[in-house]
């Protein structure tokens, strides 16, 4: 009963639905405001810490990442003296929030391929460089807005 689940913080899904697909092709590391921001590309379902044989450690770097990355969100969402702080935050690739991020989808992608979704503000039109190497994004994505060639950054 009180056995410690390892994976706790990143569960229960709060959407329902994990991934079921036969073979993971690639992870998003995304703040869908749920517990878990590992997100399969192909079916857009959280996929179970589990199932990734994730350590107690990883699982902390990531709960730990989203919360932060949650936090900036909520922040930026309430506006008044918060938003401008929080954008600025979100929106700078060197900053803290992101710099982990890709450090977490690097480890990650030791298992499978991860990219970081660099957050963006709707009201500033469409990104069309990567945020890190400034390259044309790749626009050719189901899902979001772009993907870089080169950097493991989606849109
Ligand atoms: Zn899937
Ligand atoms: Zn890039």
């Amino acid at each position: 009963m009180s056995e410690f689940d390892p994976y706790l913080r990143l569960r229960p899904s709060t959407r329902g639905g994990s991934c079921r697909c036969p073979a993971l092709r690639g992870l998003l590391l995304v703040n869908m405001f749920t517990r878990n921001p590992l997100y399969c590309e192909q079916c857009r379902n959280e996929v179970d810490p589990e199932r990734l044989q994730l350590s107690v450690r990883e699982v902390d770097s990531v709960a730990d990442w989203v919360r932060v990355a949650h936090a900036l969100q909520m922040l930026w969402l309430d506006s008044g003296e918060y938003e401008r702080y929080a954008k600025a935050r979100m929106l700078d690739i060197n900053g803290q929030v992101n710099q982990k991020g890709l450090a977490l989808a690097g480890l990650l992608s030791a298992r499978v391929p991860t990219r970081l979704w660099f957050w963006h503000d709707p009201a500033d039109g469409e990104p069309t460089l990567c945020p890190q190497c400034q390259r044309q994004l790749d626009k050719n994505v189901e899902w979001g807005t772009a993907r870089c060639p080169v950097c493991p950054m989606h849109l």
